[in-house]
Protein backbone atom coordinates (compact mmCIF):
# COMPACT_ATOMS: atom_id res chain seq x y z
CA UNK A 1 0.00 0.00 0.00
CA UNK A 2 1.15 4.03 -0.66
CA UNK A 3 0.60 5.78 2.04
CA UNK A 4 0.99 10.02 1.28
CA UNK A 5 1.17 11.89 5.09
CA UNK A 6 0.54 15.35 4.58
CA UNK A 7 2.23 17.14 7.46
CA UNK A 8 2.83 20.87 8.06
CA UNK A 9 6.15 22.71 10.09
CA UNK A 10 4.06 24.88 12.61
CA UNK A 11 5.29 26.68 15.54
CA UNK A 12 6.12 25.13 18.34
CA UNK A 13 3.83 27.05 20.43
CA UNK A 14 -0.36 27.94 20.57
CA UNK A 15 0.94 31.78 21.82
CA UNK A 16 1.57 33.00 18.41
CA UNK A 17 2.25 36.82 18.55
CA UNK A 18 1.26 39.07 16.02
CA UNK A 19 3.89 42.15 14.81
CA UNK A 20 0.92 45.26 15.03
CA UNK A 21 2.72 47.21 12.78
CA UNK A 22 2.81 44.46 9.82
CA UNK A 23 0.07 42.19 11.15
CA UNK A 24 2.12 39.44 10.01
CA UNK A 25 3.43 36.31 12.93
CA UNK A 26 6.41 36.99 14.86
CA UNK A 27 8.41 33.67 13.72
CA UNK A 28 11.58 34.86 15.22
CA UNK A 29 13.16 32.35 18.45
CA UNK A 30 9.78 30.17 17.94
CA UNK A 31 10.89 26.71 17.42
CA UNK A 32 9.32 24.57 14.74
CA UNK A 33 7.53 21.76 15.29
CA UNK A 34 5.61 19.19 13.50
CA UNK A 35 1.83 19.75 13.56
CA UNK A 36 1.00 17.47 16.33
CA UNK A 37 -1.66 16.22 14.49
CA UNK A 38 0.44 15.30 11.68
CA UNK A 39 2.06 12.94 14.35
CA UNK A 40 -0.94 11.04 15.04
CA UNK A 41 -1.08 10.98 10.80
CA UNK A 42 2.19 9.45 10.58
CA UNK A 43 1.68 6.96 13.35
CA UNK A 44 -1.15 5.46 11.78
CA UNK A 45 0.82 5.55 8.36
CA UNK A 46 3.34 3.44 9.98
CA UNK A 47 0.97 1.23 11.33
CA UNK A 48 -0.67 0.05 8.95
CA UNK A 49 2.27 -0.29 6.43
CA UNK A 50 3.21 -2.91 9.74
CA UNK A 51 0.21 -4.85 9.12
CA UNK A 52 -0.41 -4.77 5.11
CA UNK A 53 2.53 -3.50 3.73
CA UNK A 54 3.86 -0.85 1.64
CA UNK A 55 5.75 2.66 1.69
CA UNK A 56 5.15 5.67 3.93
CA UNK A 57 6.07 9.21 2.22
CA UNK A 58 5.59 12.30 3.89
CA UNK A 59 5.02 15.49 1.92
CA UNK A 60 5.25 18.94 3.33
CA UNK A 61 5.01 21.96 1.53
CA UNK A 62 6.95 25.17 2.84
CA UNK A 63 10.19 26.73 2.99
CA UNK A 64 13.45 24.77 2.65
CA UNK A 65 13.64 24.44 6.94
CA UNK A 66 10.66 22.21 6.10
CA UNK A 67 12.69 19.89 5.51
CA UNK A 68 13.45 19.36 9.35
CA UNK A 69 9.61 18.43 9.95
CA UNK A 70 10.13 15.77 6.77
CA UNK A 71 13.53 14.35 8.81
CA UNK A 72 11.67 14.20 12.19
CA UNK A 73 8.73 12.01 10.33
CA UNK A 74 11.77 9.72 9.22
CA UNK A 75 13.13 9.46 12.20
CA UNK A 76 9.90 8.28 13.55
CA UNK A 77 9.80 5.25 10.76
CA UNK A 78 8.21 6.83 7.32
CA UNK A 79 10.15 6.34 4.37
CA UNK A 80 10.48 8.98 2.49
CA UNK A 81 10.12 12.42 2.81
CA UNK A 82 9.10 15.30 -0.09
CA UNK A 83 9.87 18.29 -0.30
CA UNK A 84 7.38 20.93 -1.84
CA UNK A 85 9.54 24.44 -1.89
CA UNK A 86 9.77 27.30 -4.06
CA UNK A 87 9.26 30.75 -4.04
CA UNK A 88 6.36 31.04 -5.96
CA UNK A 89 4.56 28.76 -3.59
CA UNK A 90 4.75 31.92 -0.72
CA UNK A 91 1.43 33.39 0.64
CA UNK A 92 -0.21 30.37 -0.23
CA UNK A 93 -4.13 30.64 1.11
CA UNK A 94 -5.78 26.84 1.99
CA UNK A 95 -7.12 26.97 -1.54
CA UNK A 96 -3.56 27.61 -3.49
CA UNK A 97 -1.75 25.06 -0.42
CA UNK A 98 -4.35 22.26 -1.26
CA UNK A 99 -3.72 22.65 -5.06
CA UNK A 100 0.17 22.79 -5.11
CA UNK A 101 0.26 19.56 -2.28
CA UNK A 102 -2.22 18.02 -4.48
CA UNK A 103 -0.17 18.47 -7.80
CA UNK A 104 3.01 17.81 -5.81
CA UNK A 105 0.88 14.22 -4.85
CA UNK A 106 0.21 13.52 -8.18
CA UNK A 107 3.83 13.04 -9.04
CA UNK A 108 4.42 10.83 -6.19
CA UNK A 109 3.12 7.27 -8.50
CA UNK A 110 -0.05 5.40 -7.24
CA UNK A 111 -1.35 6.33 -3.86
CA UNK A 112 -3.72 4.22 -2.48
CA UNK A 113 -4.52 6.20 1.09
CA UNK A 114 -3.62 9.87 1.64
CA UNK A 115 -3.43 11.00 5.77
CA UNK A 116 -3.56 14.52 7.16
CA UNK A 117 -3.93 15.85 10.72
CA UNK A 118 -7.36 17.21 11.56
CA UNK A 119 -5.88 20.59 11.50
CA UNK A 120 -2.90 22.56 11.82
CA UNK A 121 -2.52 24.32 15.17
CA UNK A 122 -1.42 27.21 13.44
CA UNK A 123 -3.77 27.91 10.12
CA UNK A 124 -6.44 26.04 12.39
CA UNK A 125 -8.57 26.03 9.01
CA UNK A 126 -8.83 22.08 8.58
CA UNK A 127 -9.39 22.89 5.13
CA UNK A 128 -6.10 21.47 3.37
CA UNK A 129 -7.44 18.04 3.91
CA UNK A 130 -10.75 18.02 2.23
CA UNK A 131 -9.44 20.49 -0.06
CA UNK A 132 -6.51 18.04 -1.43
CA UNK A 133 -9.19 15.00 -1.69
CA UNK A 134 -11.33 17.38 -3.84
CA UNK A 135 -8.76 18.50 -6.43
CA UNK A 136 -7.36 14.76 -6.60
CA UNK A 137 -11.02 14.02 -6.69
CA UNK A 138 -10.68 11.77 -3.95
CA UNK A 139 -13.50 10.22 -1.32
CA UNK A 140 -12.25 11.25 1.97
CA UNK A 141 -13.37 11.01 5.53
CA UNK A 142 -12.42 13.42 8.33
CA UNK A 143 -11.75 13.34 11.71
CA UNK A 144 -11.04 9.60 11.95
CA UNK A 145 -10.19 8.45 15.54
CA UNK A 146 -9.94 4.52 14.46
CA UNK A 147 -8.85 2.31 11.36
CA UNK A 148 -11.02 -0.87 12.21
CA UNK A 149 -10.45 -2.73 8.23
CA UNK A 150 -8.65 -2.11 5.62
CA UNK A 151 -8.01 -3.99 2.61
CA UNK A 152 -6.25 -2.79 -0.99
CA UNK A 153 -9.56 -1.22 -2.04
CA UNK A 154 -11.59 0.15 1.02
CA UNK A 155 -11.15 1.20 4.85
CA UNK A 156 -13.76 0.78 7.18
CA UNK A 157 -12.96 3.46 10.19
CA UNK A 158 -14.89 5.09 13.03
CA UNK A 159 -15.54 8.83 13.08
CA UNK A 160 -15.33 11.05 16.07
CA UNK A 161 -19.00 13.11 16.40
CA UNK A 162 -19.86 15.54 18.82
CA UNK A 163 -21.98 12.16 20.09
CA UNK A 164 -20.36 9.10 19.94
CA UNK A 165 -19.23 8.03 16.40
CA UNK A 166 -20.36 7.18 12.70
CA UNK A 167 -18.89 3.76 11.28
CA UNK A 168 -18.11 4.91 7.38
CA UNK A 169 -16.56 2.68 4.48
CA UNK A 170 -14.51 4.20 1.98
CA UNK A 171 -13.36 3.31 -1.45
CA UNK A 172 -9.39 3.26 -2.13
CA UNK A 173 -7.77 5.43 -2.94
CA UNK A 174 -8.59 7.95 -0.99
CA UNK A 175 -8.05 10.62 1.96
CA UNK A 176 -8.39 10.73 5.72
CA UNK A 177 -7.79 13.38 8.32
CA UNK A 178 -7.09 11.57 11.77
CA UNK A 179 -7.79 13.31 15.44
CA UNK A 180 -5.52 12.50 18.65
CA UNK A 181 -7.62 9.61 19.74
CA UNK A 182 -7.03 7.42 17.20
CA UNK A 183 -3.40 6.16 18.85
CA UNK A 184 -0.42 7.69 20.57
CA UNK A 185 2.79 8.64 18.25
CA UNK A 186 6.00 6.41 18.96
CA UNK A 187 9.34 8.05 19.64
CA UNK A 188 11.53 8.16 17.40
CA UNK A 189 14.36 5.55 18.24
CA UNK A 190 17.72 6.21 17.84
CA UNK A 191 18.66 3.98 14.55
CA UNK A 192 14.96 6.16 13.36
CA UNK A 193 17.16 9.34 14.00
CA UNK A 194 20.51 7.93 12.27
CA UNK A 195 18.41 7.05 9.26
CA UNK A 196 16.57 10.34 9.21
CA UNK A 197 19.72 12.03 9.16
CA UNK A 198 21.12 10.77 6.37
CA UNK A 199 18.01 10.82 4.35
CA UNK A 200 17.46 12.31 1.00
CA UNK A 201 15.12 14.38 1.12
CA UNK A 202 13.25 14.98 -2.43
CA UNK A 203 12.31 18.51 -3.85
CA UNK A 204 10.11 19.37 -5.68
CA UNK A 205 9.55 22.87 -7.12
CA UNK A 206 6.80 24.68 -8.98
CA UNK A 207 9.05 23.61 -12.64
CA UNK A 208 8.44 19.75 -11.38
CA UNK A 209 4.54 20.52 -10.96
CA UNK A 210 1.83 20.47 -13.76
CA UNK A 211 0.34 23.29 -12.85
CA UNK A 212 -1.14 26.91 -13.45
CA UNK A 213 1.57 29.50 -12.32
CA UNK A 214 -1.81 32.17 -12.04
CA UNK A 215 -3.01 29.53 -9.46
CA UNK A 216 -0.28 29.57 -7.12
CA UNK A 217 0.97 31.70 -4.20
CA UNK A 218 -0.55 34.89 -3.33
CA UNK A 219 -1.69 35.57 -6.97
CA UNK A 220 -3.72 32.20 -6.79
CA UNK A 221 -5.13 32.87 -3.53
CA UNK A 222 -8.85 33.68 -3.74
CA UNK A 223 -8.67 35.24 -0.17
CA UNK A 224 -6.02 37.18 0.72
CA UNK A 225 -5.52 38.65 5.22
CA UNK A 226 -6.25 42.05 5.10
CA UNK A 227 -5.28 42.20 8.65
CA UNK A 228 -4.12 39.89 12.23
CA UNK A 229 -4.98 40.56 15.39
CA UNK A 230 -5.39 39.55 18.77
CA UNK A 231 -9.09 39.96 20.01
CA UNK A 232 -9.88 41.95 22.37
CA UNK A 233 -10.83 40.22 25.55
CA UNK A 234 -14.81 41.09 26.55
CA UNK A 235 -15.61 41.40 29.56
CA UNK A 236 -19.11 41.70 31.68
CA UNK A 237 -22.35 40.91 29.47
CA UNK A 238 -25.44 39.80 30.17
CA UNK A 239 -26.57 36.39 31.58
CA UNK A 240 -30.03 35.17 30.92
CA UNK A 241 -31.85 32.62 33.06
CA UNK A 242 -34.94 31.53 33.95
CA UNK A 243 -37.57 29.06 31.86
CA UNK A 244 -36.08 28.33 28.59
CA UNK A 245 -39.25 29.93 26.80
CA UNK A 246 -38.53 33.32 28.16
CA UNK A 247 -34.96 33.30 27.34
CA UNK A 248 -35.37 32.27 23.76
CA UNK A 249 -37.55 35.46 23.35
CA UNK A 250 -35.29 37.36 25.67
CA UNK A 251 -32.31 36.32 23.45
CA UNK A 252 -34.35 36.43 19.75
CA UNK A 253 -35.86 40.34 20.95
CA UNK A 254 -31.87 41.28 21.73
CA UNK A 255 -30.84 40.33 18.73
CA UNK A 256 -34.02 42.01 16.99
CA UNK A 257 -33.57 45.48 18.43
CA UNK A 258 -29.33 45.26 17.48
CA UNK A 259 -30.58 44.51 14.15
CA UNK A 260 -29.10 41.47 13.45
CA UNK A 261 -32.03 39.53 12.38
CA UNK A 262 -35.12 41.17 10.30
C1 LIG B 1 -7.48 33.61 4.23
C2 LIG B 1 -6.09 33.06 4.43
C3 LIG B 1 -5.01 33.70 3.85
C4 LIG B 1 -3.69 33.24 4.07
N1 LIG B 1 -2.65 33.93 3.56
C5 LIG B 1 -1.41 33.51 3.83
C6 LIG B 1 -0.29 34.25 3.38
O1 LIG B 1 -0.44 35.29 2.77
N2 LIG B 1 0.95 33.76 3.66
C7 LIG B 1 1.11 32.60 4.36
O2 LIG B 1 2.24 32.17 4.57
N3 LIG B 1 0.08 31.89 4.80
C8 LIG B 1 -1.17 32.32 4.57
N4 LIG B 1 -2.22 31.64 5.05
C9 LIG B 1 -1.96 30.42 5.80
C10 LIG B 1 -1.94 29.27 4.87
O3 LIG B 1 -3.05 29.27 4.03
C11 LIG B 1 -2.01 28.03 5.70
O4 LIG B 1 -0.84 27.94 6.47
C12 LIG B 1 -2.07 26.77 4.87
O5 LIG B 1 -2.95 26.88 3.80
C13 LIG B 1 -2.51 25.59 5.68
O6 LIG B 1 -3.77 25.87 6.25
P1 LIG B 1 -3.99 25.55 7.76
O7 LIG B 1 -2.80 25.98 8.52
O8 LIG B 1 -5.31 26.09 8.16
O9 LIG B 1 -4.02 23.96 7.74
P2 LIG B 1 -5.21 22.95 8.00
O10 LIG B 1 -6.13 22.95 6.84
O11 LIG B 1 -5.79 23.19 9.35
O12 LIG B 1 -4.34 21.61 8.00
C14 LIG B 1 -4.97 20.35 7.92
C15 LIG B 1 -3.94 19.33 7.53
O13 LIG B 1 -3.52 19.58 6.18
C16 LIG B 1 -2.14 19.24 6.06
N5 LIG B 1 -1.37 20.45 5.71
C17 LIG B 1 -1.69 21.74 5.93
N6 LIG B 1 -0.74 22.55 5.46
C18 LIG B 1 0.20 21.77 4.93
C19 LIG B 1 1.45 22.00 4.29
N7 LIG B 1 1.92 23.23 4.10
N8 LIG B 1 2.17 20.94 3.87
C20 LIG B 1 1.72 19.68 4.05
N9 LIG B 1 0.55 19.40 4.65
C21 LIG B 1 -0.19 20.42 5.08
C22 LIG B 1 -1.70 18.67 7.39
O14 LIG B 1 -1.93 17.28 7.38
C23 LIG B 1 -2.68 19.34 8.37
O15 LIG B 1 -2.86 18.62 9.56
C24 LIG B 1 -3.51 32.08 4.85
C25 LIG B 1 -4.63 31.41 5.37
C26 LIG B 1 -5.90 31.88 5.17
C27 LIG B 1 -7.07 31.13 5.78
Amino acid sequence: MNIVVCIKQVPGTTQVKINPETGTLIRDGVEAVVNPFDEYAIEEAIRIREKVGGVVKVVTMGPPQAENALRSAIAMGADEGYLITDRAFAGSDTWATSYTLSSGIKTLGQVDLIICGKQAIDGDTAQVGPGIAEMLNLPYVAWVRKVEEITATTIKVERLMEEGYDVVEMPLPGLMTVVKEINTPRMASLKGKMKAKSATINTINASALSVDADKLGLKGSPTQVLRSFVPERKSGGEKISGEVPAMIDKIYNTIYDLGVVK
